[in-house]
């Protein structure tokens, strides 16, 4: 039997009413901050993951589903959506158009990592990316959206960690005593920190082995090397989160590896889902459009797992997503009514009420055990004597009040109680 593809997941109807809550909990929370939303292709030529996420990360070495397609085109299926969303920046000239950006997305993304509960292979992140203005309270809010969102879905057992960056160069000088520290530690150091030591030395923080952590706990701090501007909106940050009423910690070890990631870094962290509890991480960019030959245009952004965040609902049991009912069931007392059922459910269903009918041949007992089932607010009895003169029994699904009605009056009936 063919089965879905190891790390990929059905999204059964089930959980369809949870995924449409969260997707309008997100669609309403970044219209309130008045984000509009972006598209881009599933895939990418594999040049601008590589470019734009940078060659020594997790996800550009090891994760990206890359291949050749027919014309020997290099293609990627897009592991994350900034580096997409700064080429279409760049593309369309929406910089000219306006000069702040501000953009959410919604989209699956891919990465062939180890399959896990929170981890999976086909996943989906929504976003938002502020492209255009330095304004330090475009950070702060990145990190108000993404909090409200995870508010307005119930969840409380969230950890919201930030840390800045500062400019590339107080991160040269800062790296340099770094690397000081290590220089006659580095033989300690586990094989994928002394790699890293050579190629992206801030991510030995990232290191999960008990050992490195052991030695890194001693290494000086980033945050103690900041250059005075980004000391400055660090501080704005911290004081506008605590105006917002947002809590918050200082996590000096949280670094993002790349040159061109600058000053405010923040992650959102469950306490409810396991190892694989990040729910969402961003920060400012202030360098990456360059880097991807447009324009110098500051930017900022974040972005956040849905999977992971329903493992979170679910856990924290937040989330009563509405139940999925319909106006309407027909039952049809008689087989050569049909038709008539029929024409009476499309009348209806061009009146934009969501209207069922039996499909299998059912008895009538059967045919309300799947109006109960569908939680049909109304069925409606077509047959029997009072069909021929023109009438049918409406019953309140609800009420369980039963009322005989003219079948070419049930229009103002209906809609009137819609
Ligand atoms: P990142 O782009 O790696 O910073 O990830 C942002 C968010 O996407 C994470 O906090 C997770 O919620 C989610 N995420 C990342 N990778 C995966 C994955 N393989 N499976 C499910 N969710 C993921």
């Amino acid at each position: 039997m063919i089965k879905a593809v190891t790390g990929t997941k059905d999204i059964l109807p089930d959980e369809i009413p949870a995924w449409k809550l969260v997707e309008k909990t997100i669609e309403r929370i970044f219209h309130n901050f008045n984000y509009k939303e972006i598209r881009t292709p599933v895939f990418e030529e594999t040049s601008l993951f590589a470019r734009g996420i940078g060659e020594e990360t997790d996800i550009v070495g090891k994760e990206m589903y890359s291949f050749t397609d027919r014309s020997e085109n290099n293609i990627t299926l897009k592991p994350e959506m900034t580096a997409s969303v700064v080429r279409a920046f760049i593309e369309h000239s929406l910089g000219k158009q306006q000069s702040l950006n501000k953009l959410y997305y919604v989209s699956p993304m891919f990465r062939q990592e180890r399959p896990q509960a929170g981890r999976l292979r086909q996943f989906h992140q929504f976003g938002a990316e502020a492209l255009g203005s330095t304004s330090v309270y475009l950070d702060v809010e990145m990190i108000q959206m993404a909090f409200e969102i995870l508010k307005e879905l119930g969840l409380k057992d969230l950890n919201v960690k930030i840390n800045s960056l500062g400019t590339p160069e107080s991160r040269n000088a800062y790296k340099e005593k770094l690397r000081k520290f290590l220089i006659d530690k580095k033989n300690k150091l586990s094989e994928d920190s002394r790699k890293r030591f050579d190629k992206n030395i801030l991510r030995i923080f990232d290191s999960k082995d008990e050992n490195d952590k052991k030695i890194m706990k001693d290494a000086p701090l980033l945050l103690d090397h900041l250059d005075s501007e980004s000391k400055e909106s660090f501080e704005i940050v911290k004081e506008t989160l605590k105006l917002s009423g947002i809590p918050f910690e200082v996590d000096p070890y949280l670094v993002r590896g790349l040159d061109y990631y600058t000053k405010t870094t923040f992650e959102i962290i469950s306490g409810k889902v396991g190892s694989q509890n990040a729910l969402c991480g961003g920060g400012r960019y202030d360098l990456l459009a360059e880097h991807l030959e447009g324009e110098p245009t500051p930017g900022v952004g974040f972005a956040a797992g849905i999977e992971r965040i329903l493992l979170a609902c679910e856990n924290e049991k937040s989330l009563k997503s509405p139940e999925e009912n319909i106006d309407l069931f027909i039952t049809r007392l008689d087989d050569e009514l049909s038709q008539k059922v029929f024409e009476i459910a499309l009348n209806f269903r061009r009146k934009n009420l969501s209207v069922d009918c039996d499909y299998l041949d059912r008895s009538l007992k059967a045919q309300m055990r799947e109006a109960n089932k569908l939680k049909a607010k109304y069925v409606l009895f077509i047959g029997g004597d009072e069909y021929k003169s023109g009438m049918a029994n409406l019953k309140n699904m609800e009420s369980g009040e039963q009322k005989l009605v003219q079948i070419d009056k049930l229009d103002e009936v209906l809609l009137s109680q819609k």
